[in-house]
């Protein structure tokens, strides 16, 4: 693991939030669809969706998308900086269903939007102290807009997640070998 456990997470939330809008789908059309993908964050202690969240959710989105079009530090930090001065942060710890003990940062009762910001600015914030930003990309896959960020020790992740990305990676591998070969 090259951060904690919860900064990891929130990545990957950060990266499927991006995702949502990549290929010019929308992928939170309605507040059903912002549901799923709240469930699927495992946040806790979010009050009930309204249009409003939907509306800050997506342009908190396009900010996230912001910061993965060019992670360099000097034009990240400010952008970072700014996220998180916006929203109530109140960090305690909190060992809550069955977690070990953990720093919740967002203050209880935030909206999912600030959770959003909190959680993912925090993790951002983490990335860039470390000096890791180049670990946020775009996909290399031709024609694909995803985003993702290489967990990979050996930094050797250059396509998103999906399905078709991943084939095309391998079949790129595969002619370079037997050119290679
Ligand atoms: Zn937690
Ligand atoms: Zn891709």
């Amino acid at each position: 693991m090259i951060f904690t456990h919860d900064t990891e997470h929130a990545l990957d939330v950060m990266v499927d939030l991006v995702n949502s809008a990549a290929d010019g789908a929308e992928g939170l059309p309605d507040l059903a669809a912002l549901a799923v993908f709240v469930d699927g964050t495992g946040a806790s202690d979010v009050p009930p969706l309204t249009a409003a969240d939907l509306a800050e959710v997506r342009a908190l989105r396009a900010r996230f998308r912001e910061i993965f079009d060019a992670p360099e530090t000097a034009r990240v930090v400010p952008l970072i900086n700014g996220l998180l001065a916006e929203v109530r942060t109140a960090p305690y710890l909190t060992d809550h269903d069955g977690h070990g003990w953990h720093v919740h940062y967002f203050a209880q009762g935030s909206r999912i939007g600030e959770h959003l910001a909190v959680d993912c600015g925090m993790a951002l914030a983490y990335v860039a102290a470390a000096g890791e930003l180049d670990r946020l990309s775009s996909c290399a896959a031709e024609g694909c807009d995803r985003v993702l960020v290489d967990l990979s020790r050996n930094r050797c992740r250059r396509f998103c997640d999906s399905r078709t990305c991943g084939n095309r990676a391998h079949v790129a591998a595969y002619r370079a070998r037997r050119r290679a070969g």
